[in-house]
């Protein structure tokens, strides 16, 4: 029997990598023994890779595919430089694949990196070869990013764009240190390796390594090592429920500094209509899967009948009280906003609402301790 065809190659890409590869892993140190390398280039790769990874997670990701904000066209002129410097194919073209991937996610035939094709094909071997070649050109699930004049200007120019700001900046720093071969290879070839991985991470790695906290209908995982090193796109489960939200890391200790990029955007007024996910959607969300991991592990047990029915029960009057308190939370916050109720009438609802929060907080821990026992 014949094996399966592959499609062709390509080359360019199979190359550029290769190349780019060989360059940071072997010269680049071979050329640190013989020459050394200075403080400004470490300086300069660090300001590099974090121009070129925060333009691909605020800009290709959270801004264009999922439009989880609204940006100045200032910050959007930015965001498509830093693109084309990250080399990542144009912003439309980007965002034309990753909401396939959210579409289909996990579908070997249509999500163009399945994970579950295997971390190499999701993490490089999905660029290698030509796999979409009949809809490589549809951008037919991004008419809205068309009519963004940024996007379809870098669409545009992509290929002198990124000649230009690839072997561009690199050069103009290695004339001001007067170090043009260094510069070349840390803020030119390292750079850029280190900008593909980490964000290729996230097609692999993410889809692999890390909890599932909020579901686990996909591979999906919330990883805060990957996190680190992706400037916050390592909370992909998160990500993956709650694509429109502009946060990936929800709670403030989570490391995610794209949102707190953005967040700073919109206090400089230069990024608005910042879009977060209902908190009762996610805590739902958070104690259905909790409930279903649970019961996973007891069905594993002997013997397990009494403890199910408590965590049943458990379960129950956690989501009653989840709903009842956000419910009041909701109703608090339009009344509020419409100036609805007099002062007595809102002072009668807050104490409700205390006390339904304080109910709410109490049957979370309670639940939370069931969950460490089974
Ligand atoms: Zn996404
Ligand atoms: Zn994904």
């Amino acid at each position: 029997m014949r094996a399966v065809e592959k499609p062709p190659l390509i080359w360019l890409n199979v190359l550029l990598f290769l190349i780019t590869f060989v360059l940071a892993a072997v010269i680049t140190p071979w050329y640190g023994f013989q020459h050394g390398y200075a403080l400004e280039h470490w300086v300069w790769l660090v300001v590099a890779f974090s121009f070129c990874n925060l333009s691909i997670t605020a800009g290709y990701h959270r801004l264009w595919s999922h439009k989880t904000y609204q940006a100045h066209p200032v910050l959007r002129v930015i965001f498509a430089l830093g693109g084309a410097f990250a080399l990542q194919n144009s912003a439309l073209h980007w965002s034309s694949d990753h909401r396939v991937h959210h579409k289909h996610v996990d579908n070997n035939d249509k999500d163009p990196y399945s994970a579950k094709r295997g971390f190499w094909f999701s993490h490089i071997g999905w660029m290698l070869r030509n796999y979409n070649q009949d809809t490589y050109n549809d951008y037919g699930n991004c008419r809205d990013l068309q009519k963004d004049w940024v996007v379809m200007w870098q669409h545009k120019h992509y290929l002198l764009l990124a000649i230009v700001t690839n072997i561009g900046i690199p050069l103009l720093l290695g004339i001001v240190y007067q170090d043009i071969i260094g510069m070349l290879l840390i803020v030119g070839a390292l750079r850029l390796v280190l900008s593909h991985h980490t964000t290729f991470f996230i097609n692999s790695l993410a889809h692999i390594w890390g909890k599932q906290p909020y579901t686990d209908k996909n591979t999906a995982r919330d990883n805060g090592v990957l996190a680190f090193f992706t400037f916050g796109e390592g909370y992909h489960n998160f990500h993956h429920i709650f694509e429109n939200d502009y946060r990936n890391g929800i709670y403030w200790w989570q490391y995610d500094p794209t949102k707190w990029l953005i967040k700073s955007f919109h206090y400089l007024g230069l990024a608005e209509k910042l879009r977060i996910t209902p908190q009762i959607k996610i805590e739902q969300a958070k104690a259905k899967q909790a409930f279903k991991q649970a019961i996973e592990r007891l069905d594993a047990r002997p013997d397990n009948k009494d403890v199910k029915d408590a965590l049943n029960k458990e379960f129950e009057q956690l989501m009653k009280k989840l709903n009842d308190y956000f419910e009041l939370k909701k109703q608090i916050v339009e009344q509020k906003r419409h100036n609805l109720v007099e002062k007595y009438e809102r002072s009668l609802l807050l104490i409700r609402y205390r006390q339904l929060k304080s109910e709410f907080k109490a049957q979370q821990r309670q639940w939370n301790a069931m969950l460490t026992c089974c």
